[in-house]
């Protein structure tokens, strides 16, 4: 079988988010839905002229194509990377850096604000899919998006955080209590040393 794109190792314990983020969860949201996309991904690149792309240029081309499944299923792989390295143990995120801290005063006025309209989106996405933090065209900016669609190749934008709020990522935790789960992360977990270092590349 090809298994040319891998599951990336979790950067920290299965229970290192406790109690935002229980073990079990991570369980069934690493080693389920992340690992099963990446099978299927695989599945579905096989003797294809993805196989043998780098994840990132198979999200790109799959857009390019319209192909729905390889990108659904690839952008998913990409999303699911990128949430678990914007979380942090608690007390390990860090803070912005000098140059993060300047572009999120510029674009929202404090560091609480930008966390208020990050858990905001992440509140309000209807159904499935994904609450950002990106530096669109120079400016701090969030977004949300639907199921498996991601800024990640989007011309000029560069994420920097994100917040999972399909119901797998806290219905085991919080049940219906989406608001409650996207509270304890950002006002606990976001890993603000990773965003800065994305910021500076
Ligand atoms: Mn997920």
């Amino acid at each position: 079988m090809n298994d040319a794109i891998t599951l990336a190792p979790l950067p920290y314990a299965d229970n290192a988010l406790e109690p935002a983020i229980s073990d079990k969860t991570i369980s069934f949201h690493y080693g389920k839905h992340h690992a099963g996309y990446v099978k299927t991904l695989n599945g579905l690149i096989a003797g294809s002229d993805y196989e043998g792309l780098s994840l990132e240029a198979v999200v790109c081309r799959a857009r390019e194509r319209n192909d729905a499944a390889i990108f659904n299923n690839a952008a998913q792989v990409w999303n699911h990377d990128f949430y678990w390295n914007s979380l942090a143990p608690a007390g390990k995120g860090g803070e912005p850096s000098a140059e993060l801290a300047a572009a999120i005063d510029e674009a929202f006025g404090s560091l609480e604000a930008c966390k208020s309209a990050l858990a905001d989106a992440a509140v309000k996405r209807f159904g499935s899919g994904w609450a950002w933090l990106v530096a669109r065209d120079g400016r701090l900016a969030v977004e949300s998006t639907s199921n498996a669609e991601t800024p990640f190749g989007q011309k000029g934008v560069k994420p920097l955080l994100v917040i999972d709020v399909w119901e797998h990522a806290y219905y085991l935790d919080w049940q219906n209590a989406r608001a409650s789960y996207v509270k304890a992360v950002v006002d606990g977990h976001l890993d603000w040393s990773a965003a800065s270092r994305r910021m500076a590349t």
